[in-house]
């Protein structure tokens, strides 16, 4: 028997299982270092954990890689890879100072900075809106050249937190001066200069949006799944569904391939697995929204890719990082259906108590996973900022349209109950 491979697995959330799942299928030991909102006790406890390795990687980064490399001194491990979008850099310099596979620090910066990926996209000639980088709220008039609706973002955010449209010139001073708010709350770095945070602001893309899951392996780029997320006009942009595969024809499906494997290469990404948004300019020009070096939804894109496609993107991406080549690319996975993902909205926000309706829904023998993401007592708030989602449901389904008319009856049954406000 070959030894079992070892993989140090960064700043995945324990509360969602479908990378753990994934390592024990693929029989590859984790080492888990838990993200700094989980506990080491919940760390212990998931699948195909065999240690865990408490780093402070948001507090003293030098101090946690030199505590990464002295246990890897001890005993080597055969690589490393991100569970979250904050410590994608973090896992890329590991990697490197260690000699695993992984990609670039430079591309690593780049897919967590949106400035970047437009800028790089633009020098490449793939699809990109006008776009205006702020680097300060009194700055917005710079933005005013742009075509409008535009949308308002930070530079570095996540889950559409301060992502704001704006259709009238008027109200644009306006909303540059809350995604910055939010932006100086909840994503500026201490010590960081304000600058770096950064606002950007482009031009409203006009049509659905769809979501590719890939997965990478010296340079060569697979396209596994593409999901369809559907209209969301905003003002803001509270992600709730997707479902896979999206029902496209071939050639719009193959441009969508086309720009998302450019974009790898733009921005020289060349391991590993990734999430691309896009939208698809009047139903049929796909255009990049941003990319993340990881798996989409916390996991959860794993999901929607391995009961849709049937390719195991987790287990896939594991294989990568350990140095090896993806099974997929020399044996065809059985496509498996339709899968969809609902994420429960958050509605006007508050002290949360619950989700009415969830047992129900779990016991429906077409949901294969509910998680319960919001701790009873959060107070969670509504868009345009962001602190989490109530829950999320995934299921499978026979087609698309059995996919979507679940959806519509999660939509009916679910509710979000919040603490009376006194
Ligand atoms: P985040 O990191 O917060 O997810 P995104 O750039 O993905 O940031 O923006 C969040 C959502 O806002 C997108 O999924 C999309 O629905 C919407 N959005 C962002 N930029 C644009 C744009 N230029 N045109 C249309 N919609 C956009
Ligand atoms: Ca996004």
């Amino acid at each position: 028997m070959p030894q079992r491979q070892k993989i140090v697995l960064v700043g995945q959330l324990t509360l969602f299982p479908w990378v753990f799942e994934a390592a024990e299928r693929a029989g590859i030991d984790l080492v888990l270092v838990p993200r700094g909102d989980d506990t080491v006790e919940n760390a212990r406890r998931a699948k195909a954990v065999v240690e865990v390795l408490p780093l402070d990687i948001d507090g003293d980064p030098a101090a946690a890689l030199a505590a990464l490399v002295a246990r890897y001194r001890q005993e080597p491990f055969d690589g490393i890879m991100a569970g979250n979008e904050k410590v994608v850099p973090f896992v890329a310099h590991a990697a490197r100072t260690l000699g695993l596979t992984g990609i670039s620090e430079d591309a690593a910066a780049v897919v967590r900075d949106k400035r970047s990926m437009r800028r790089l996209l633009r020098d490449a000639g793939l699809q990109t809106p006008g776009f205006v980088e702020l680097d300060g709220p009194d700055r917005w008039t710079d933005a005013l050249p742009l075509r409008f609706p535009v949308v308002v973002k930070p530079a570095n955010g996540y889950s559409s937190l301060g992502v704001i449209r704006v259709d009238d010139k008027d109200r644009l001073e306006e909303a540059v001066g809350n995604t910055w708010k939010l932006v100086e709350a909840n994503l500026r770095q201490a010590g960081e200069p304000a600058g770096e945070a950064g606002v950007l602001v482009e031009e409203y893309l006009d049509g659905p949006e769809v979501s590719a899951e890939s997965l990478v392996h010296g340079g060569r780029v697979r396209v596994c799944a593409v999901s369809w997320k559907g209209e969301l006009t905003g003002p803001y942009f509270e992600e709730s569904t997707l479902r896979a595969p999206a029902r496209l024809p071939a050639e719009v499906l193959a441009a969508i391939e086309a720009e998302v494997i450019g974009a790898h290469h733009a921005f020289g990404i060349t391991e590993g697995t990734t999430h691309t948004e896009l939208r698809l300019v009047g139903g049929i020009r796909p255009v990049l929204l941003e990319m993340g070096a990881r798996i989409g939804g916390g996991g959860a894109m794993h999901y929607v890719t391995h009961a849709s496609s049937g390719i195991d993107l987790a287990a896939e991406a594991l294989r990568i990082h350990l140095g090896r080549e993806p099974e997929c690319w020399s044996r065809e996975p059985e496509p498996a259906g339709h899968s969809a993902f609902y994420l429960v909205p958050v509605g006007p926000g508050g002290r949360f108590v619950r989700v009415r309706g969830l047992e129900e829904i779990e016991a429906d023998p077409r949901v294969d996973y509910v998680v319960r993401s919001a701790a009873p007592g959060t107070l969670l708030r509504p868009y345009p900022d962001w602190t989490g989602y109530p829950a999320l449901v995934l299921s499978h389904h026979e087609s698309d349209a059995a996919a979507a008319e679940f959806r519509d009856h999660l939509a009916r049954t679910l509710h979000v109950e919040y603490e009376e406000q006194s």
